[in-house]
């Protein structure tokens, strides 16, 4: 199985690009953040509480995300593959995915990390604020906060990779098709 962890800052492209791995690979996208949006669309009791946090930016807890991503590996048997966006975002969401990916006999192949600054990250997600009408990315304060959170519990999950040496940082700012090009060389792949 070929099970990839998009990583990297809000705003960094990981939708954009998990979508073009999608299509090229065939993986099932498992985006914390987009089953989080739909729980609150469809105003379930875990999506109402999760909104409280998502609009303050603060990280929802460990055991709610673990559970979303314990289901839908359940529920994807026949998957080739999975490309994880968004998760993990903690130390305990590394190590609950790989004894969970272990259940299944498999592993996180590689961790491919975007790397942009700050200054763009802010002017992306209020643009795509703009665009998309998420309520979290208009706001600069809340995305300070997202971006604080980022830095302080996330970014430490990239030394979990580092450590297994599965971690590849990739410049994420250019064209879209630079960047997946880059991405599709460090898996060994032509575009
Ligand atoms: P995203 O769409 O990935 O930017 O996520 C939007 C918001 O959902 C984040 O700011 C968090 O509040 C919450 N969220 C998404 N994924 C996770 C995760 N893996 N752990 C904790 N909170 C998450």
């Amino acid at each position: 199985m070929l099970n990839i962890v998009l990583f990297g800052p809000p705003g960094a492209g990981k939708g954009t690009q998990s979508q073009k791995l999608i299509d090229k690979f065939q993986l099932v996208h498992l985006s914390t953040g987009d089953i989080l949006r739909s729980e609150i669309a469809n105003q379930t009791f875990l999506g109402m509480e999760a909104k409280k946090l998502m609009d303050q930016g603060i990280l929802v807890p460990d055991e709610v995300v673990i559970g979303m991503i314990g289901s839908k590996l359940e529920a994807n048997p026949l998957a080739k593959g999975f490309i994880f966006d968004g998760f993990p975002r903690t130390k305990a969401q590394a190590e609950a995915l790989d004894t969970l990916l272990l259940q299944k006999g498999t592993a996180i192949t590689l961790m491919l990390a975007l790397e942009v600054n700050e200054e763009e990250l802010t002017k992306r997600l209020l643009l795509r604020g703009k665009e998309s009408g998420r309520p979290d990315d208009q706001n600069p304060d809340i995305i300070k906060k997202r971006v604080s959170e980022y830095n302080t519990k996330t970014a430490p999950v990239a030394e979990y990779y580092k450590t297994q040496d599965k971690y590849k940082g990739i410049k994420g700012i250019g064209s879209v098709d630079e960047i997946f090009n880059n991405l599709c060389g460090e898996l060994q792949v032509q575009n």
